[in-house]
């Protein structure tokens, strides 16, 4: 049920729909029902309009409402009100009686739930009473064959309508489910997995390695002297190097590997299955190759990075002992002059993986 936003156009739009199909079917039991009564001009004129006019009346109102929801709700008690009315000229005809109510009453269980629910059947109350005061009717317990038939279209069709209309919007509530749970795991600038989802991986990861025995490496990669990119080529410039190293390690990494933004110009990425050595060259090649791209608005620009390595280590209790291992091994590649891929093996950073054997 929309009640914000749109503030509930959607669901007059939807509504349009089922009441147009709803009163037309219902017009033709309604109709069958009081044909043998005899009914005078103006109840036959009345029944025209709530069967035909009404619908298209109701949607207009609805949707020059300031808040549709609000003016929908007030329709969908006027639809009960009427129904119940219908049933006391009917002179409660059993089968037309029942279809009018329960119909209704599915409407507004679907729409409002029992909420909605009780206050449709005291409107239905209100409506058979005016009714009943109006008709003076008797009770006629039979339903006529022609009288059921009239009232087949309804009980068949409408179910099937109303049904798949919650159906396809049960479909939309699905899509924009997926949709915002990809949205809060996405980093907004570089389409890579924000902090949170990367460090969920990161657990799954290191789960896999303890329960399959397999290795592994984690990397952080961090700009170097970002701040003074930002500070002397703009923001702006800045992002373009941000996007510009997400695109790059999306473009060379591995289809299993998972590229995150950590924060700020940090980057982190799980390189499932890799021995350290292979991730240190991966890494290096990254970092080498990132050290020569060009930037078209600021071709002065050069940028480098420096990346902190950690394998799997399976005397860790923890994942985020893994990470603390590619944090030290960071911290190494800034202390020691930026621009370098320093691995963590056994928990101690080192170069020497990197240099050919
Ligand atoms: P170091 O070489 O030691 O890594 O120094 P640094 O300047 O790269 O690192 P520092 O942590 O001092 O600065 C990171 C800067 O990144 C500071 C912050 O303003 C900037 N930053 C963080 N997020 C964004 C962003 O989304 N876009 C831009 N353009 N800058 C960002
Ligand atoms: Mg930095």
């Amino acid at each position: 049920m929309e009640k914000t936003g749109g503030k509930g156009l959607s669901l007059a739009r939807r509504l349009y729909t089922s009441r147009t199909l709803g009163l037309a079917l219902g017009l033709l039991c309604v109709g069958a029902a009081m044909y043998p009564l005899d009914p005078a001009p103006w109840v036959w004129m009345l029944m025209l309009l709530n069967g035909i006019l009404w619908p298209h009346v109701a949607y207009q109102w609805a949707r020059r409402a300031k808040v549709p929801f609000h003016a929908e709700h007030r329709n969908i008690l006027m639809d009960a009100f009427l129904g119940g009315f219908w049933v006391a000229a009917m002179q409660f005809n059993p089968l037309p009686s029942a279809a009018t109510l329960s119909m209704m009453a599915m409407n507004n269980v679907a729409i409002g739930g029992l909420r909605f629910l009780l206050a449709g059947t005291v409107a239905q109350v209100l409506g058979a009473g005016i009714g009943w005061l109006i008709f003076k009717p008797l009770f006629i317990p039979q339903t006529t064959p022609l009288q059921l038939y009239a009232c087949l279209p309804l009980l068949s069709l409408y179910p099937l309508a109303l049904g798949w209309i919650c159906f396809r919007q049960a479909t939309t509530l699905g899509r924009h489910k997926r949709e915002l749970l990809a949205l809060s795991r996405t980093d907004s600038l570089t389409g890579l997995l924000n902090h949170g989802a990367w460090k969920d991986q990161l657990e799954v990861e290191f789960q896999r390695c303890q329960r399959q025995h397999k290795g592994g490496a984690v990397a952080l990669i961090d700009i170097d002297h970002f701040k003074t990119i930002n500070d002397t080529y703009g923001h702006v410039a800045g992002d373009i190097v941000l996007r510009q190293l997400s695109r790059m390690l999306k473009q060379n990494l591995r289809a299993a590997d998972l590229a995150g933004r950590y924060g700020g110009d940090e980057f982190c990425v799980i390189l499932p299955d890799l021995p350290l050595a292979s991730a240190a060259s991966a890494m290096d090649a990254l970092r080498d190759r990132f050290a020569t791209l060009g930037y078209e608005q600021n071709p002065a620009l050069k940028v480098s990075l420096s990346i902190g390595l950690a394998a799997f280590n399976p005397a860790h209790t923890d994942a985020t002992f893994w990470l603390n291992d590619a944090d030290r091994a960071l911290y190494e590649a800034k202390t020691t002059g930026r621009n370098r891929v320093i691995c963590c093996g056994d928990g101690r950073p080192r170069r020497e993986l990197l240099d050919p054997v």
